[in-house]
Order: structure tokens, then C-alpha cells, then sequence
């Protein structure tokens, strides 16, 4: 990701305290710059948020449980779709969680197969081997 480091982007920084969103283009490996109105630090939203109405305190609070819980909105095209509701981010997280854990679970047991597979392969090597060993001995000994 070396080349991806000094690339000038587009983000969303979101204020939580402000309910703002302010665009910048910067570095994407400066820190997290502070918000003009409150000097609190500002949230990176990745550049497909779209900011809520500030009197829409739960969307706000919805899209701050989101990104706390890891989920960027730049990412979200291949994790379904992201919840409409606060209340729905809890079985959201939740979700994901259970689905990352069911593919960690899925990604051992094809390990385990596969090393089950390997140590397979080196035992009929090791027994082909074996074979020839024996056969080049039979060949080499002189006929009675
Ligand atoms: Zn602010």
C-alpha cells in the first residue's frame, strides 16, 4: 500500500459534537485534523458518506456507532447493505461479526484439509520412493 500513501483524496470528516461534515482534500496519512467550529477531532467517514441533517440526532449517533464499530462507509458495497436505523446497528455489528467469524472458521477447516492433504501426499511420496528404492535394488542384483 506504499503508493497509496501520499495520494490526495476527497474525505468526508464528520464532527459528531457539531453534527458537521467538512470536505478536504489532504494527505491520507496526515492524523485526524480537529473541527474548525469545536477543535475536537474530526472522524474520517471514507468518501461515500452522506451527512445526515444536523437536527437528525439519531442518524448522526447511528453513523457514530457505525464507524466506531470499524465500518467505514467507503467499504460498504460488499457488506450488505448499512442499517437505515440507530436500533438496527447493534444486530448490524453483530452480523458481521458473526459473519467474519463464520468465514475465519471456514478458511481453518479448508487449512486443515489442505495440510491433511499435504501430509497424504508425502506419505504415498515417501512410499513411491520406497517402491523404486526396492526395484532398482532387485535390478541391480545379480540373477541366481
Ligand atoms: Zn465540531
Amino acid at each position: 500500500m506504499s503508493g497509496y500513501t501520499h495520494r490526495l483524496y476527497k474525505q468526508h470528516l464528520a464532527c459528531f459534537a457539531c453534527r458537521k461534515v467538512w470536505r478536504q482534500e489532504r494527505l491520507d496519512s496526515e492524523s485526524a485534523p480537529l473541527c474548525p467550529d469545536c477543535h475536537q477531532p474530526l472522524t474520517d467517514m471514507g468518501k461515500d458518506f452522506k451527512a445526515p441533517r444536523r437536527n437528525a440526532t439519531a442518524q448522526w449517533a447511528k453513523a457514530e456507532a457505525l464507524v466506531k464499530n470499524g465500518i467505514r462507509f467507503s467499504s460498504l458495497g460488499t457488506s450488505g447493505t448499512i442499517p437505515q436505523r440507530l436500533n438496527e446497528v447493534e444486530a448490524f455489528v453483530e452480523a458481521r461479526a458473526q459473519s467474519a467469524a463464520e468465514q475465519a472458521a471456514a478458511s481453518e477447516r479448508y487449512e486443515r484439509q489442505r495440510a491433511k492433504e499435504q501430509r497424504l501426499a508425502e506419505v504415498w511420496d515417501r512410499r513411491e520412493q520406497q517402491r523404486v528404492r526396492q526395484y532398482q535394488k532387485k535390478l541391480s542384483r545379480p540373477a541366481d
